[in-house]
């Protein structure tokens, strides 16, 4: 019987399945399966509007069958079937879905090899040939007394020819390939790989998914076994629906247990511990979906490494059609994990497609609000699970507000905690701003290494002694957070160790100013002294207790420059420093006389000294560790 010839189009992308190079050949039993399901949904609608057809829903069922003497594979269903007409135009041609834009792209001269091709075009059906050399395809409309058989080997077209088959429904039948150079065909004739693959891209496809597999069990204790009986082992082959059916975020919220909730977590997302919480969620209207989140309770292992990969497993109707979809998710709610439905998207949608897709980004807008919204929720009503979810994911909440210059830092600055000076706990920044008491005129923040640290550096005691909260910030970064709030309606953010961090009263300037005139020459005389290494000498108008500190001038921070030295690579940024004297401490007054009695010797030896003493309070390290300790040590003697 004469062959009959592909239409153009269809040989072409029969040629490219053929020696494709894809990588994800597993995908035709999904493809298959998918097929067959609306075969299944065919059916199940005719016998919905129509009382002559008499169907059971409930006997609706996929087959999988191996067989590795014949090297087939062969997905049945029990659906409409095909007639002789559906065969030709179904299988004959490529789906028209996917024609027009194959057509279009090849005119504009791509090469076939740059398209990729189950992403762009709704070639379903013709994934079988990238596992199989043969593909035959038995088919029996429902109503119909005649079934036809469609066969193939590829590109060189096919044969319909008249043929049994008892009930309605679809055979396809694929003749699997042999193992070539890199490519291991074996394993679609292996029923643990079909199982894990019907899991993986199936699993929630609305009929059963039926296999042979072999079930390993007791023998039943025989009647007359006496005392010494040992069990006996054997292995059964039984047939058994692989798929679990009824997608979990498909059920109403109500009938879905917590155990539920958590048992599909830890099963798909493989984790051993229970989520910190789920939101279940849809939408219908202009985009129709349901979506099912979680947070989890712990950062994984590669979380904050680059392996980490972000993203939710993507479903149109019950079918896997993107494992990670990151466009989903923004980079600060990254730790979500999660499935999201919609019938809205093709199964083969490419990713290039995806990105570019409207209703994707109006699900995406979707889901960042309801994860802002449970995560304050979190926050209002169970405090301690915040901490947990805190300490696992602040940083990366701080991370979103740093990101692409603050954009972010609306949606995420309630999500922000600090640590309290007058809490001595982890504060919101509403918490803080409902203490403030009324003459308080900025946020304050201090940066340091610990908690206790900070509560010691002697900027910030002249602030708590206002009665001003002080956040303290120990997280590298913390600083470049502050920066980007800025402020928060209206109210700026300051650095406690900032000289101009507590405005100053017009006779404090005054007495600054003349304290400042009168410290002139031992300012003078130590900055000769320390010479380049500092930019200004200055008398402090922030210290109180203390003797000396140093601060910043210019754009670089203290804390930058602590942060810029962790990192690796040698080459750092470095702060402009500025050396504050305490006029009314007891070492000025020590420096003064010297300065006054001219002992320079004596005047560079305390300059240095005090220079260390601010080096090491602001936890940076000492250029010439041993002079400084001589320094120390001569004092004693
Ligand atoms: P798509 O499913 O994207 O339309 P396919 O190439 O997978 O493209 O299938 C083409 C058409 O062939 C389907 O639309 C359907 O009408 C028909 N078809 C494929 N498989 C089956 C099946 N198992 N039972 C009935 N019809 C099928």
């Amino acid at each position: 019987m004469a062959k009959k010839q592909f239409k153009a189009e269809s040989k072409r992308l029969l040629d490219l399945m053929v020696n494709s190079i894809y990588t994800h050949k597993e995908i035709f039993l999904r493809e298959l399966i998918s097929n067959a399901s609306d075969a299944e949904d065919k059916l199940a609608y005719k016998a919905l509007t129509d009382d002559q057809v008499p169907v059971d829903r409930s006997q609706l069922k996929i087959t999988i069958v191996p067989n590795k003497e014949l090297r087939t594979l062969t997905v049945s269903d029990n659906g409409v079937g095909m007639s002789k007409e559906d065969l030709e135009s179904n299988l004959g041609t490529i789906a028209r879905s996917g024609s027009f834009q194959f057509k279009q792209d090849l005119a504009q001269g791509e090469k076939p090899e740059d398209i990729d091709v189950i992403g762009q075009f709704g070639v379903g059906f013709y994934s079988a040939f990238m596992v199989a050399d043969h593909v035959s395809v038995l088919s029996k409309a429902y109503g119909s007394d005649q079934a036809f058989l469609w066969q193939s080997d590829g590109a060189d077209g096919y044969t319909i020819t008249e043929c049994e088959k008892d009930a309605p429904g679809t055979d396809v039948i694929m003749h699997i390939k042999a193992n070539e150079d890199g490519e291991d065909y074996d394993q679609y004739l292996e029923t643990y790989k079909l199982q894990e693959l019907i899991k993986k891209y199936s699993d929630y496809i609305r009929y059963p998914i039926v296999m042979e597999v072999d079930d390993y069990r007791q023998k039943p204790k025989p009647e007359d076994a006496g005392e010494d009986y040992k069990p006996e082992w054997e292995t059964v082959k039984e047939w058994k629906t692989i798929n679990s059916m009824v997608p979990l975020w498909q059920r109403p919220k109500a009938q879905v247990t917590a155990e539920e909730y958590n048992n599909f977590y830890k099963e798909k997302f493989m984790d051993w511990q229970d989520p910190l919480a789920v939101i279940h969620t849809s939408a219908e209207g202009a985009v129709t979906y349901k979506a099912m989140l979680y947070i989890p309770s712990k950062a994984p292992y590669d979380f904050y490494t680059r392996e980490y990969e972000k993203g939710l497993q993507l479903y149109s109707s019950g079918v896997l059609i993107m494992d990670k979809c990151a466009d989903l998710l923004p980079d600060h709610f990254r730790f979500v994990r999660g499935v999201v439905d919609s019938a809205d998207f093709s199964l083969n949608i490419s990713r290039e497609v995806l990105q570019h897709n409207r209703q994707l980004t109006v699900i995406a807008k979707a889901l960042e609000k309801k994860i802002k919204g449970e995560l304050v929720k979190i926050q209002k009503e169970e405090p301690e699970k915040y901490e947990t979810f805190w300490s696992a994911f602040g940083n990366q909440i701080k991370y979103g507000v740093v990101a692409d210059y603050g954009t972010h830092k609306e949606m995420l600055q309630d999500l922000l905690l600090f640590w309290s000076s007058k809490e001595g706990k982890n504060t919101t920044l509403q918490a803080y701003k409902d203490r403030m008491p009324e003459d308080q005129p900025y946020y304050y923040y201090a940066c340091g290494e610990s908690v206790d640290k900070i509560a010691k550096l002697p900027q910030v005691e002249r602030i708590l002694d206002k009665g001003y909260e002080i956040l303290y910030c120990t997280e590298d970064v913390d600083d470049f957070v502050m920066q980007a709030l800025g402020e928060i309606d209206g109210k700026k953010f300051m650095s406690a160790t900032a000289e101009d961090a507590l405005p100053q009263t017009e006779e404090e300037k005054k007495a600054s100013e003349e304290k400042a005139e009168a410290g002139k020459p031992v300012l003078e005389a130590v900055k000769e002294a320390l010479g380049d290494k500092v930019k200004e000498v200055r008398i402090s108008k922030i210290l109180k207790s203390g003797a000396v500190c140093l601060s910043a001038d210019g754009p670089v921070s203290l804390e930058m420059e602590r942060y810029m030295r962790k990192l690796e690579g040698g080459e750092h940024m470095t702060a402009q420093r500025v050396l504050e004297l305490n006029a009314d401490s007891a070492p000025y007054a020590a420096l003064k006389k010297a300065v006054e009695a001219g002992d320079k010797e004596t005047v560079e030896k305390y300059a240095k000294l005090l220079y260390g003493q601010a080096l090491l309070l602001a936890e940076l390290p000492l250029e010439d560790p041993a002079e400084y300790a001589q320094l120390v040590c001569s004092l004693m003697v």
